[in-house]
Formats: structure tokens, C-alpha cells, sequence
């Protein structure tokens, strides 16, 4: 299967689960997470129609961004972001997927604001109470919004998580479902430069089931370039 075909038929199987949720399958965004491919084989990712490039890491990005492999969609970052790099996404990135900390959310308001833009950014919960993984507990989300809305250059578009690794992708229904609670209850509260409307949690094993939780942005890495192949650790 090519990269055209890969994405024809995720964007299909997207169609599928949106319309089976009662949804519009145009509601759901399909961001293809990219790392470890290069601006030619984005590029006909792009081609072939995802609605945006996510990154993972910041050289990588710049890397790809200046052979203009994502021309043509807006470019998200999706993977973990120190603050040291900030200044090389803000501005760059159109959404930030990956804001785990309020000293990262400060950051992020402090270089857009030098630069006189606002940064549309995720809140990324660590849904599965991970060890391993960063992210604002689901408890800590309504100080960290009420934190956003004294910030000026920053406007939070919504929550991202990435679950437990399973098995089968409908093992993460219980922590989508959470997701789509804690949405529900964080949209209720009204906070100044919030505004709460992506929920971008589903990968190639479970997109399906996200979107069938109320994902409206799905990251698709290898149902679209393949399997990735990691190089050997000595
Ligand atoms: C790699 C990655 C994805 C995509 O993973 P696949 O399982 O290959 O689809 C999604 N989100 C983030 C944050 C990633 O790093």
C-alpha cells in the first residue's frame, strides 16, 4: 500500500466512525504524525489530503519545515516540548498539542508575546495516571485553564491525550470516555482565551474508537507511512 492509498482509506474508515457516532465525518480532523518520515514522503501525505502535519521533534520539524514538506496544511507539534525549544515552535506550529505544565504554558505566553501573536495550544492529560508519561492530571485541568485565561498570547483550543499502549484499540475506550467527560465538564466553566473546542486523542490502533468518544482530532502515524523502524539501541 502506498502513502495515497494509506490515507484514503484512514480518511475513509474516519467517515465510517464519525457517521456511525451520529457526526459529520467533516468535523474530524486527520493529523498524520510524521516523525521519522521525510519531506517527501510528507509531502504525499499531504497531497493525498490529511488536514495537517503533526511533529514530534523540534529539529526534525525545522528540518522538514525548511524543504517546505508541509506546504499547503498547517504544521502541529504533538510531541513533548521543553522550554528550551519553545522559542523554535511558537509561531511555527499552529497548534501545540503537548502543554504538560503550567511553567510551559508561561513559556509559551511569554514568546508569543515578544512576538505579538497568540499561540493556540492542547492541554495534554495523562489520562492513564502514567508514571512514564507528562501531562496535567484530569484534576489539575481547571486551575491550569483558569492559569490560561490570565495569559494573554495564549489560547487554549481544547485537551489532547495519548493512553496506555494496548493491545487493542478498544481497550482504550474507558479513557477516552473519560476524556469526553472531563471535556464536558471543563467546557461549562467560562475562562478568557479558552476557548474549548478540539479534543485530539486516537492513533492508528484506535482512532476509531476516539472518534466514536467524541475525538475531533485523530493523529495517524503508522496506518499512513507504515510501520516505523526504529534504529537498533547497542
Ligand atoms: C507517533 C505519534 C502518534 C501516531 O502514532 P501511530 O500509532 O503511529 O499512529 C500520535 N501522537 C503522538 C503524540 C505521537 O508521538
Amino acid at each position: 500500500m502506498t502513502i495515497t492509498e494509506n490515507v484514503a482509506e484512514v480518511k475513509r474508515r474516519i467517515a465510517a466512525a464519525a457517521e456511525s457516532a451520529g457526526r459529520e465525518p467533516s468535523e474530524i480532523l486527520l493529523v498524520a504524525a510524521s516523525k521519522m518520515n521525510d519531506a517527501s514522503r510528507v509531502r504525499e501525505a499531504v497531497a493525498a489530503g490529511v488536514d495537517a502535519c503533526g511533529e514530534n521533534r523540534v529539529q526534525e520539524m525545522l528540518e522538514k519545515n525548511a524543504l517546505g514538506a508541509y506546504e499547503g496544511v498547517p504544521l502541529h507539534f504533538i510531541g513533548h516540548l521543553q522550554k528550551n525549544k519553545v522559542k523554535f515552535v511558537v509561531g511555527t506550529a499552529a497548534l501545540i498539542h503537548s502543554v504538560d505544565s503550567l511553567a510551559l504554558l508561561e513559556q509559551i505566553d511569554r514568546v508569543a508575546a515578544a512576538r505579538g501573536l497568540v499561540q493556540d495550544v492542547l492541554l495534554e492529560v495523562n489520562i492513564g495516571a502514567e508514571a512514564s508519561k507528562s501531562g496535567f492530571s484530569p484534576d489539575e485541568i481547571p486551575a491550569a485553564l483558569a492559569a490560561a485565561g490570565q495569559k494573554h498570547n495564549i489560547c487554549v483550543r481544547g485537551l489532547m491525550a495519548i493512553p496506555p499502549i494496548c493491545e487493542n484499540g478498544e481497550e482504550n475506550r474507558q479513557y477516552f470516555e473519560r476524556m469526553k467527560q472531563l471535556f464536558i465538564d471543563n467546557c461549562e466553566k467560562k475562562y478568557d482565551n479558552v476557548r474549548m473546542d478540539f479534543m485530539s486523542m486516537g492513533m492508528s490502533g484506535d482512532y476509531e474508537t476516539a472518534i466514536a468518544c467524541g475525538a475531533n482530532i485523530v493523529r495517524v502515524g503508522s496506518a499512513i507511512f507504515g510501520a516505523r523502524i526504529y534504529p537498533e539501541k547497542n
